[in-house]
């Protein structure tokens, strides 16, 4: 038997700023963590806050949070109970799974996240978004699956 997926729950107009921020810093990688709770297996995003990428010298293709501006973010989301649940940042024109970069930076990382989102972004639009989990050795990416939740969304006109 395998084990019980992880998953990550992300309401529909959460995942819409997370798109519009992503496209919005195209053809550069912009980035941003997801705020929520862990209910069990299930991460239940509740807020997606965009972060500056501070990496000047080759933008395109890394980013990198402002130390600062990521202690703020966690502890006002934990002033309300909640936390940094995961990261996510976009490759433009690049596949959405973690380069080899984006492993070596999480295995060396003091920070570790539950989930680590990468979403392609092609010609400024973005295509697909993928949710990643360190492996419990902490040697490579797992894909775990993301869930768009319309619970509580306005359903579509007509
Ligand atoms: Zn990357």
């Amino acid at each position: 038997m395998t084990p019980a997926a992880f998953r990550l729950s992300i309401p529909r107009s959460v995942m819409s700023g997370l798109r519009s921020h992503l496209e919005a810093g195209y053809p550069l990688e912009a980035c941003g963590v997801l705020i929520g709770r862990i209910d069990g297996q299930t991460y239940t995003v509740r807020e997606f806050r965009p972060m500056r990428n501070t990496v000047v010298d080759r933008p395109h293709d890394r980013y990198r949070f402002d130390d600062l501006e990521h202690l703020r973010v966690q502890r006002e989301a934990e002033g309300r109970g909640l936390e940094i649940i995961g990261i996510v940042h976009s490759h433009p024109d690049h596949p959405a799974r973690p380069s080899a970069f984006d492993t070596n930076w999480a295995m060396d990382s003091r920070d570790s996240f539950n989930a680590y989102v990468v979403a392609r972004v092609e010609r400024g639009g973005m295509m697909e978004a993928r949710t990643y989990r360190l492996s419990l050795e902490r040697a490579r990416f797992e894909e775990e699956p993301l869930l768009i939740d319309d619970a509580g969304e306005k359903p579509p006109p007509g």
